[in-house]
């Protein structure tokens, strides 16, 4: 194995649909990373090919956050990597739109150019080495790399023949506790929607709310009166409420029971709000990072932590994260921002190898879409919120014949 950073890259596209990535055929020159020495022995397996893929799902009736930011459409970005042996990975990336987190469709595909090329003739199943690789050539946009590391653990599974789960830790007992996020609307729509999650058997609600301090005050009260016995809470003013708003907030509703979950934007204002409220917090946006994950458990900035995989860099950095909680004896919430059944796979197979009372709640992304792309249940539709990962090898997901996947945007290698 090599790591050859002056590779002659051979790019083909499907599509002219991104006028600005449709370079022509070309060389690139770059440093060589300092890496250890590659494997001895038998000859690895070596990345051939890299295609990206893009879906772009409708939701007309807007998902919709504090501070006015609604969504009518969902973007996956979807990255498909194949192999010298054959085996070939799946892993993808769905973000909000650009405010929601400092990370963005369109950005994902041009780190993916940066990226790929020095991808190509790497070991898939050396992930700390491709993480440590992708960190060196690009620096930061961490969801970019996400997909990317996702695939590769798909492909260690398929090559071991062993569900992500049993890779990532082992399988712990008991089934996934999944949570649903009823979006930010009136009182009436929130009841609604709550009734509707409480019919399919959802028992952690995170409510998503405005921003402005009496109607979050009146939205929780209301929906907190119907609380049924074994249901929790999660007040998500997504970063929308200035620390001043937070706390008269909290003021408001100290009689409930409920957890606050990221009420302002800065690590600084909710560590305040923290430190003079008594309800239990969860830290959500500001998670981006294990190094971030290492400052919250010092500091006891949070009660709970979610972890959402692609904000984190992937599956590699999200375990590393998963791990540091669990030392610490901090609960999360297991999540990613979106995507169709190889997003929800990835979730299932890392909280699946969580113990059990350190995963407070699973985020299922097809509770908001129903494109799961691949055989993978819905459960937001079918019934049942306690759910568990699959036994197949690797994610167990992957695009079926006749889907929505279309054809490659790019392809490298
Ligand atoms: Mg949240």
């Amino acid at each position: 194995m090599s790591i050859s950073a002056d590779l002659p890259i051979s790019m083909s596209l499907a599509s002219s649909k991104y006028p600005e990535i449709s370079a022509p055929i070309r060389s690139r020159s770059r440093a060589k990373p300092i890496l250890y020495p590659p494997t001895k022995g038998k000859p690895p397996m070596k990345i051939n090919r890299i295609s990206v893929f893009e879906i772009v799902t409708p939701y007309p009736q807007g998902y919709g956050l504090s501070r006015g930011r609604i969504w009518t459409s969902f973007e996956s970005t979807i990255v498909k990597i194949g192999t010298d042996a054959g085996i070939v990975g799946w892993g993808e990336l769905q973000t909000l739109g650009g405010n929601y987190l400092p990370a963005f469709a369109r950005g994902a595909k041009a780190a993916i150019e940066e990226l790929a090329p020095h991808l190509i003739g790497e070991n898939p199943l050396q992930l700390d080495r491709i993480n440590y690789l992708m960190d060196h050539v690009l620096y930061g946009h961490p969801y970019a790399k996400s997909p990317i590391d996702m695939a590769c653990w798909d492909i260690l599974g398929k090559a071991t023949e062993m569900p992500l789960c049993d890779l990532l830790g082992g399988r712990f007992e008991g089934g996934l506790d999944l949570m649903c996020a009823p979006t930010v609307g009136s009182i009436e729509e929130m009841l609604a929607m709550t009734a509707g999650f409480r019919e399919n058997g959802f028992k952690r609600m995170s409510l998503k709310l405005g921003g402005d301090v009496a109607e979050d005050v009146s939205r929780i009260r209301a929906i907190l009166e119907h609380a049924q016995p074994g249901e929790e809470y999660y007040a998500d003013c997504n970063r929308g409420w200035t620390r001043d708003q937070a706390l008269r907030v909290m003021r408001q509703i100290r009689d409930l029971d409920i957890y606050i979950e990221q009420p302002c934007a800065s690590y600084e204002d909710c560590l305040a709000v923290r430190r003079r409220t008594d309800h239990p917090m969860i830290l959500d946006e500001i998670v981006d990072s294990p190094e971030m994950v290492m400052r919250i458990i010092a500091d006891g900035a949070a009660d709970l932590v979610n972890i959402k995989i692609s904000r984190v860099g992937g599956l590699t950095k999200a375990r590393r994260a998963r791990d540091m909680c669990v030392t610490a004896g901090l609960p999360m919430t297991i999540q990613d921002v979106g995507g169709s059944g190889i997003v929800q796979a990835a979730i299932y197979h890392l909280a699946q190898s969580t113990p059990q009372e350190f995963r407070h709640s699973v985020y299922d992304p097809l509770t908001v879409v129903s494109d799961a792309l691949t055989d993978a249940p819905i459960y937001a539709q079918g019934g049942g919120a306690l759910v568990e990962a699959s036994d197949r090898p690797g994610l167990g997901q992957e695009p079926l014949p006749g889907s929505s996947l279309g054809d490659p945007i790019a392809v490298y290698g």
